[in-house]
């Protein structure tokens, strides 16, 4: 067990090595169940269970993240170079999945359930001791209201989405698709689309995706939104078909993947729209890939054998081993605009960028660039030889039906 200077000592060096514009995360983590366990069957067993524990929440996160193991049954957990809050949430996310299948423990399996409070530098603070308590602060919060993440200085109202609501919106078809252009960079034309989810709450106005997603994906809700996106997004390709060679990229989340037919759902629909296997690309991030490697493998398989492309998203987020890739039948690599927007004026890391492509090429997948924000940016990686990109610089997400207009009258550039 480490004391909470030796953490704060550590914060402080990750915080010097990233520069001041360059995000941290601070979690702090309690898994119910383990005190209990340790009460009730005796404190060596509750430690090995303490240290299985651990085991569990270093391997579901990246191997630069750090974590330490502060009291009974409390964990501090430190993760550089976090792109935003998102980015974070997703690291509590992979946390609480890894806790999906019940801790071993010499041999008894036993259920434990994380719970996360965090704190991000420099959003919340820049000293390590403010962090610390900051990222507590936010997990006692979440004790309270009986949650499993909570971000600090989130209110009450806005952090827990309510479940009904949430279903509601989505049963009743109440989320919109926003489509962002995605461009051939060779050619300089509009090549297809990405389909994005936008929820306005009557209550919470806005919440974004990067909320309600890993909220639905912890409640169940995920597959009824993905059924939704999957026939929204159709709808508007369908409004399309005269315009065969753009293609639509949806979302499907990893826990997409555990709900029985989704091929034949993704297949089912095609059909009642009527748009061809072909124009249709199933995005998957890293995470999925990582998540059960057999049963993702057969099932993109499966999307393969009747037509539709397969796109690794996020592709270097660090979730997913390099080895891993060349198993997957993917046709694309969406590169995460975590690298690409640093490329622009480091020369280091546009060469990763470009070492990235050339693997993709190798491997027979198509690249896409993720997050160009400047025409600097774009130009580069057309020089590079990427094929596709994306990002504010060529168009944000725009409401569907603008799209449809824009693209269904020939203008593609
Ligand atoms: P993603 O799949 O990586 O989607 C790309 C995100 O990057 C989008 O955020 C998009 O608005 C944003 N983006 C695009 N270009 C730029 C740029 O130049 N700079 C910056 N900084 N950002 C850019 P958004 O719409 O907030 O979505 C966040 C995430 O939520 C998505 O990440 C995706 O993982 C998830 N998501 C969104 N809609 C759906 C959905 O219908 N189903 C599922 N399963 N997930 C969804
Ligand atoms: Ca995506
Ligand atoms: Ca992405």
């Amino acid at each position: 067990m480490l004391n909470r200077h030796e953490v704060f000592e550590v914060i402080a060096a990750v915080i010097a090595d990233g520069g001041s514009a360059d995000r941290a995360a601070v979690l702090a983590v309690t898994v119910e169940g383990l005190r209990d366990r340790a009460l009730r069957q005796g404190y060596v067993i509750g430690d090995s269970a303490a240290d299985s524990v651990e085991k569990v929440i270093v391997a579901a996160l990246r191997p630069v993240d750090r974590v330490f193991r502060v009291a009974y049954d409390r964990y501090m957990v430190v993760l550089p170079h976090m792109r935003n809050e998102q980015h974070a949430l997703l690291a509590a996310t992979r946390l609480s999945q890894a806790f999906e299948v019940p801790v071993l423990d010499r041999g008894d399996p036993w259920r434990g359930r994380p719970v996360v409070g965090i704190a991000l530098h420099p959003d919340h603070g820049s000293d390590p001791e403010l962090l610390c308590r900051r990222a507590e602060l936010a997990l006692e919060e979440a004790l309270r209201q009986g949650g499993q993440h909570l971000v600090h200085g989130e209110s009450h109202d806005h952090a827990v989405i309510s479940y009904e609501e949430l279903r509601e919106a989505v049963e009743s078809n109440r989320l919109d698709t926003f489509l962002q252009p995605i461009w051939n960079l060779q050619t300089g034309r509009v090549a297809g689309a990405e389909s994005l989810a936008r929820w306005t709450s009557p209550h919470r106005g806005e919440v974004w995706p990067g909320y309600f997603v890993p909220f639905a994906e912890q409640t169940g809700l995920i597959t009824a939104l993905t059924n939704w996106s999957i026939n929204a997004t159709l709808r508007h390709a369908a409004a399309l078909n005269h315009v065969p060679d753009l293609k639509f990229a949806i979302n499907l989340s990893p826990r997409a993947f555990n709900q029985p037919g989704l091929v034949e759902k993704l297949t089912g629909a095609l059909g009642i729209w009527g748009v061809a296997p072909e124009r249709v690309i199933a995005e998957i991030t890293e995470t999925a890939l990582v998540h059960d490697l057999d049963q993702t493998v057969s099932l993109l398989r499966r999307l393969r054998d009747r037509g539709l492309g397969v796109a690794i998203d996020d592709f270097g987020t660090g979730y997913a081993s390099v080895a891993y890739l060349s198993k997957f039948p993917a046709t694309e690599l969406k590169i995460d605009l975590s690298l690409v927007s640093g490329m622009h004026g480091d020369a280091r890391a546009a060469r990763l960028v470009s070492g990235i492509i050339d693997m993709a090429h190798h491997l027979g997948l198509v690249a896409v660039g993720e997050g160009i924000e400047d025409g600097g940016t774009q130009s580069l990686l057309a020089e590079m030889g990427c094929d596709f990109g994306q990002g504010y610089h060529l168009g944000r997400p725009v409401p569907a039906a603008d799209f449809v207009a824009r693209c269904g009258g020939g203008n593609r550039v």
